[in-house]
């Protein structure tokens, strides 16, 4: 199927053919009717799928329709969790929306408040905002709500465990009941179902994936190590393994800190991104790794929610995430677009809990490996155990329960024991 056949309109065409989108994604072809028909959606998609199109696209068609309203109103409001989706999408809606003759403005927070409130003077068909940022903005008077037409939430899942649940319920009550609203979100919990309900009317269900389902051309992988030896081990995989770029995950600022400090040390080309780096800084280095001007880039699951970094050979998980579903949006940074992908966790007795739900959520137990000279002290108890496994009959449906991945980490002589021993090779950047 083409985009033509989606009824898009010429200037869409020509942009996307521009970009060189040849055909639509999964999520677009499900999306992209029903959004031009004026219809609500609920969606289940994660990043990579092509979301921001499937919603973008149609909206701005729609929004051709009309006029820009006066000073400080906007017609289409799209609100985004963190300031790297916000920024991301706001760069999506200028390249989609070129020879439109539409107005689209970004407000995030960690940057002035001023030049935002004179954008908004000039009215905006579309806003992408924060929602921390866009309650500031209206609490100023700066923007007005009795033109909008079009609301879309996006990463909603992400939003509520962000705690803006309060923050979407007070503006829904200051924006039209009139109007067509878009909620995508990675994961599709009964929360997000309820909500759905309230917020949209009677919207069309949309899910390109299984919910929590991760792409299948992500091998797993996972290193038992104590908690004292992660960035030792860290290192020592980096070096080891050829990867270009690797997208690595700490749980907390001051782990991502102290792990990048490590690794700088050792001459790696590294940086972190987290909530307490400045905006400015934050955008700088995350644009450095998609150039692939830096290696690795750590980051907290709140700082690197939504980032659209495309084929990324691994993605590694210094600390598992406390909430199971993260390890799918973490992990959902490799593999992508039929791609082959690496997870990779670096995992200590302390987050046995943590692992035990995430293969609950996969329905596999992750592939596990101890490298010599890394055995750990405190052992990582199998999640799966001896006396499980027996009471489960081999049948054909016991496939599942296998393994995710052989090893992938070099055979044959093992990884050195003394893993600061010749950090100093060519492998960095
Ligand atoms: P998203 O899931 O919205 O983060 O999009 C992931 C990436 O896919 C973005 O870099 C888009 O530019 C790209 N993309 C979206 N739709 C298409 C398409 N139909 N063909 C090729 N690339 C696309």
């Amino acid at each position: 199927m083409s985009f033509s056949a989606l009824h898009l309109h010429p200037t869409l065409l020509t942009t996307l053919d521009q970009l060189g989108y040849d055909k639509p994604t999964q999520i677009q072809k499900q999306s992209i009717p029903l959004i031009l028909k004026g219809r609500d959606v609920v969606a289940a998609a994660q990043t990579g799928t092509g979301k921001t199109a499937a919603f973008c696209l149609p909206l701005l068609q729609n929004l051709t329709k009309g006029k820009r309203g006066p000073a400080n109103t906007v017609r289409c409001l799209i609100l985004a969790p963190t300031r790297e989706l916000a920024a991301q999408i706001g760069d999506s809606v200028r390249t989609y929306s070129k020879g439109l003759n539409l107005r689209s403005q970004t407000v995030y927070g960690g940057v002035q408040l001023h030049p935002q409130i004179n954008g908004l003077k000039r009215g905006a068909d579309v806003l992408v905002a924060t929602p921390g940022r866009l309650m500031d903005l209206v609490q100023q008077g700066a923007i007005h709500f009795s033109h909008l037409e079009f609301l879309v939430l996006d990463e909603a899942d992400r939003m509520l465990d962000l705690g803006f649940e309060k923050s979407l319920n007070e503006l829904l009550t200051l924006i039209p009941k009139q109007r067509q609203t878009l909620m995508f979100s990675a994961t599709y919990s009964d929360h997000i179902r309820q909500l759905a309900k309230l917020w949209l009317s009677d919207p069309t269900e949309v899910a390109v994936s299984k919910s929590n389902q991760v792409a299948n051309t992500v091998r797993h992988q996972l290193y038992p190590v104590d908690k004292a030896r992660k960035a030792e081990l860290l290192a020592e995989l980096l070096e080891r393994q050829h990867w270009e770029q690797a997208l690595i995950f700490a749980r907390t600022k001051r782990g991502a800190d102290e792990v990048t400090e490590i690794l700088l040390s050792q001459g790696f080309s590294v940086a972190a991104i987290h909530g307490d780096k400045s905006q400015p800084v934050r955008l700088s280095t995350l644009e450095k790794f998609k150039s692939g001007k830096l290696a690795y880039l750590i980051a907290t699951d709140i700082a690197a929610r939504g980032l659209d970094i495309q084929s990324l050979p691994v993605v590694i998980n210094l600390d598992l995430p406390h909430v199971a579903e993260d390890y799918i949006h973490r992990i959902g940074r490799t593999g992508r677009a039929g791609q082959e992908g690496r997870a990779v966790s670096l995992v200590c007795a302390d987050e046995f809990e943590s692992l035990q739900a995430i293969e609950v959520l996969l329905k596999a137990r992750i592939n596990r490996r101890e490298i010599p000279g890394f055995e750990p002290d405190h052992r990582v108890p199998d999640s799966h155990p001896r006396s499980q496994k027996k009471s489960v009959k081999p049948n054909k449906a016991n496939k599942t329960k296998q393994p995710i991945e052989k090893p992938d980490v070099t055979e044959g002589p093992g990884l050195r024991s003394s893993p600061f021993a010749k950090l100093n090779s060519s492998k960095k950047k």
